[in-house]
C-alpha cells in the first residue's frame, strides 16, 4: 500500500454519518472532502435559474439531473492538488455516476477510489432525521428531541441550530426511495469490482471512525 491515504467514496443512507465521517478524516488525516449536498445547497442560494431549478430540487429530496452536477462536480475534483487524498461524501449516487467518478480519475491520473457502505437500518434513519438540527453557521449537526430545542445553540458557535428543509417526513421518505432503489445499487457494483468495505452506521461516531482507519490501514491519528 502506498503511503498516501486512499481516495474514498463513502455512502450510506441519509443520516448513516457520512458527512461526520468525512469532516473527520479532513481533520485528522488531512484529506480533502468534496460533499455534494453541501455544495448543491450552496449552489441552491443563487439568484439565476440554476440555482432556482437545485433549490426546488433539494426541497422535494430529488435528485439534481447527473448532467448538472457532473460538470459542478468535476470541477471541485480538479482543484485538488493530485498528491492529495480526497473523501467523496454524496457522489456517486448511481451507477452512472460511480463509472463518471472512474473516468474522470483515471482521465486525470488519479487513484481509484475504495468504497465504504455506511449501513442503518430505515427505521433508525427516521428516527435520526426527526432529531436532527444544523447550526446555520458552522453546520455542526446537534441532536435535539422538539421540545428541548428552545434552549439548543451550536456546542462550537454559539449560533441557532435549525432542522433542514428536506429533513420532513414526506421528503425524507422520498430521499431514502432514490437512495434504495439507486445508491444502493453501489454496494453490489463496488463489491464485484473489490473496493468495497461495509460498516454498521449503528455504532458511535468514534467506532464508526476506528473501523474506517483500521480498514484504510491510516494511522490512529496524524
Ligand atoms: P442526503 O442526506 O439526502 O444524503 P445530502 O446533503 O448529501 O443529503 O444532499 C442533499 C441534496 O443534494 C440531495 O437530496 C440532492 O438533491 C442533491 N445531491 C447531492 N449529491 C447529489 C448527487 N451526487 N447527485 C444528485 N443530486 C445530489
Amino acid at each position: 500500500m502506498s503511503s498516501q491515504p486512499p481516495n474514498l467514496i463513502l455512502f450510506g443512507p441519509q443520516g448513516s454519518g457520512k458527512g461526520t465521517q468525512a469532516k473527520l478524516l479532513v481533520d485528522k488525516y488531512h484529506y480533502h472532502s468534496i460533499g455534494t449536498g453541501d455544495l448543491m445547497r450552496s449552489y441552491a442560494t443563487h439568484k439565476d435559474a440554476l440555482g432556482r431549478k437545485i433549490r426546488s430540487l433539494i426541497n422535494h429530496g430529488e435528485l439534481v439531473p447527473d448532467k448538472i452536477i457532473e460538470s459542478i462536480f468535476s470541477h471541485e475534483v480538479t482543484k485538488i492538488p493530485a498528491d492529495q487524498p480526497i473523501v467523496f461524501d454524496g457522489y456517486p449516487r448511481n451507477l452512472n455516476q460511480a463509472h463518471f467518478l472512474d473516468t474522470l480519475l483515471v482521465k486525470l491520473e488519479r487513484p481509484l477510489p475504495v468504497a465504504l457502505y455506511l449501513n442503518l437500518p430505515r427505521a433508525v434513519v427516521f428516527e435520526r432525521l426527526a432529531s436532527r438540527y444544523v447550526c446555520s453557521e458552522c453546520g455542526t449537526i446537534v441532536r435535539s428531541l422538539p421540545s428541548l430545542l428552545r434552549q439548543l445553540v451550536c456546542p462550537k458557535c454559539g449560533t441557532s441550530v435549525a432542522m433542514r428543509k428536506d429533513d420532513k417526513p414526506e421528503v425524507i421518505e422520498t430521499r431514502l426511495n432514490l437512495f434504495y432503489s439507486q445508491t444502493f445499487l453501489l454496494v453490489d457494483h463496488y463489491k464485484k469490482l473489490n473496493r468495497l468495505t461495509e460498516i454498521n452506521g449503528e455504532a458511535t461516531i468514534e467506532q464508526v471512525q476506528t473501523v474506517i482507519a483500521t480498514a484504510l490501514h491510516l494511522p490512529p491519528s496524524i
